[in-house]
């Protein structure tokens, strides 16, 4: 099979599959010279848009294709930088030799915990895995209970539950990590059901309709294969004993004897890092990112970033990704954008505000959102307590609350009075997505000052690239604080803590960021833990 990068077809040419499909097939015969029947078959690798000149926007492919006497269209191709399509498929570790003296248990069933439990069940490791939160049904009403009446549920919510953070989500499957791994992971995904297009598109997304079936269907994989699952199950306490894990405190009352565990926690279980630090398990603070969601109309965006082409079909919902260097030494930066989504309420904690951003796959709601977020270090917080981060959202998250009214509801503000620095008094032409409600008040009430400097200094700056950025009547809705997690919990090479036996992975601990890599960071701990133990088995 030969690659062949850098095919590209108009948008009309691409209306639809089929038409794709034959314009891809002509291009290939005329890029290699060679008659329909020598092209016996080929793929799209890649697909990504190429929309720098609006009046002629072009989908840009990489396809491979077999095709007869590769040798020797390969030599004359090379210049054209085709090549070889490389070997991307999963390589698979060895086990080794050690025996297991318990189950190994998988504390957390995020991205980094599910593909662990799958990778380690699938080897005959038969893997326990503890949740806190529900199943994704039970999640999802006590989800939209918490939409609709402001009722939170600490141990079930946007943040805790199974499928973790990401499932009420716009399922970005984006990363800017380069692992092999990531190919067997959205294969993983197609098979669970997601559309078969995340594998070439080069911004794949899966929307959390689609992605709250796919967790389900790989929890029953999990099962099928030796795996044990268990939600309203939160780990509470680590017996150690001479610097090894030998135990697990399950809902303050049931011991889970345990020497193998994977910490795929996330970055919102506070009450665990607590735990952690008080058992001694090494924690360092780190950076993370703080602001608030901007919401746009989604038609201002395709506009700006796809021009007459903006009403094209199947071009879908535009995306952006801006960001900005003060010279006063902070940077901003747009993250997480929803094209056609919905602010969402994300607290996990009582008498706090968060935000976050979500999307169906069709990504056909009114307004395009995204965090707007500034960089803060472990110097900027108040002390040098590992868990001075913690502390720290804390404070902008219970500002937001009480500004909000006490009941969930929102601060947020137009972005034209942002800037003016004046309070809003009533919405303009943007609707609000957010529920429970939205109360209007000043956001720099629960920002720091030099976020709301940097802020609105990259609000000028971002309506150069996207005109009408600046637009008077978005809005903004304080305070996103979950970017990333405000801790390390420290591991060494082979993936463990400073307490043998613990295993932290994904992105609570500190080693990923976002659905993908935290999902490979899951496979990379299974790796770990395969290579090491024999398979367990119930006689050892
Ligand atoms: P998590 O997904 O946070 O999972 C941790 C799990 O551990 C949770 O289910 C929690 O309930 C459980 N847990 C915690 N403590 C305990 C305990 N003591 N005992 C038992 N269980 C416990 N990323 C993207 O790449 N694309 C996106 O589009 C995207 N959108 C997002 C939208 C929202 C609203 C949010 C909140 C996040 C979004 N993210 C997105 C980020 C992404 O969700 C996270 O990076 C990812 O989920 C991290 O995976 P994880 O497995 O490390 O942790």
């Amino acid at each position: 099979m030969i690659r062949i990068p850098n095919l590209k077809l108009r948008i009309n040419e691409a209306a639809n599959h089929h038409a794709e499909k034959q314009a891809l097939h002509n291009l290939i015969l005329s890029k290699l010279k060679i008659n329909r029947n020598e092209l016996i078959t080929f793929r799209i690798f890649k697909k990504s848009i190429d929309a720098r000149k609006k009046d002629a926007i072009l989908y840009v492919y990489t396809v491979d294709a077999t095709i007869k006497n590769e040798p020797a269209i390969l030599k004359k191709a090379v210049k054209a930088g085709i090549t070889p399509t490389p070997d991307l498929s999963y390589k698979k570790v060895n086990p080794g030799k050690e025996s297991l003296v318990h189950r190994p248990v998988i504390i957390g069933m995020g991205p980094a915990g599910l593909f662990a439990g799958l990778m380690l069940s699938r080897n005959g490791y038969a893997p326990i895995i503890l949740e806190r939160g529900d199943d994704v049904d039970v999640r999802t009403d006590k989800i939209e209970t918490f939409w609709k009446t402001g009722r939170l549920d600490p141990e079930s919510n946007v943040q805790f539950g199974e499928g973790g953070a990401g499932t009420f989500s716009d399922g970005k499957l984006t990363t800017l990590i380069n692992d092999t791994r990531c190919r067997s992971i959205l294969e993983t995904f197609i098979n669970a059901g997601a559309p078969e297009e995340i594998l070439y598109l080069s911004k794949p997304h899966i929307g959390t309709d689609l992605l709250r079936e796919t967790v389900k269907t790989i929890r029953k994989q999990i099962i099928e294969n030796g795996g044990d699952v268990r939600f309203r199950a939160k780990v509470t306490d680590f017996i150690i004993q001479d610097h090894q894990l030998t135990g697990l405190i399950i809902n303050d009352t049931e011991k889970l004897d345990c020497t193998t565990a994977l910490l795929g926690i996330g970055h919102s279980a506070r009450d665990t890092f607590e735990t952690l630090y008080h058992r001694g398990i090494t924690l360092t603070p780190k950076p993370f990112s703080i602001g608030v969601r901007i919401e746009h109309p989604q038609q201002l965006i395709n506009r700006s970033q796809y021009g007459s082409a903006a009403t094209t079909e199947g071009l879908g919902a535009a995306d952006y990704k801006l960001s900005y260097h003060s010279p006063k030494g902070r940077s901003a930066y747009t993250f997480c954008m929803c094209p056609g989504g919905y602010v969402v309420a994300a607290a996990s904690e009582e008498n706090k505000v968060v935000t976050n951003g979500m999307s169906k796959h069709q990504r056909n709601g009114e307004n395009a959102n995204a965090a707007l977020l500034v960089g803060v270090q472990p110097e900027d917080f108040e002390s040098d307590h590992p868990l001075a981060g913690v502390a720290f959202q804390r404070k902008w998250e219970g500002l937001a609350f009480t500004l909000g009214g006490g009941n969930y509801h929102a601060p947020a503000q137009l972005v034209g009075d942002f800037l003016a620095d004046k309070p809003s008094k009533q919405w303009g032409s943007v609707k609000p997505t957010y529920t429970p409600g939205l109360t209007f008040a000043q956001l720099k009430d629960c920002l720091p000052d030099y976020v709301v400097t940097t802020i609105k200094e990259a609000l000028l700056h971002f309506n150069n690239k996207i005109n009408g950025f600046t637009m008077a009547d978005s809005i903004m809705t304080g305070v996103e604080t979950r970017s990333s997690s405000p801790v390390r919990i420290n591991r060494d090479d082979d993936n463990v803590s400073n307490v043998l036996g613990l295993y932290p992975m994904g992105e609570g601990a500190g080693y990923a960021g976002g659905i993908m890599s935290s999902a490979v960071d899951g496979v990379k701990t299974a790796e770990k833990i395969i290579m090491k133990y024999a398979p367990f088995s119930a006689s050892d």
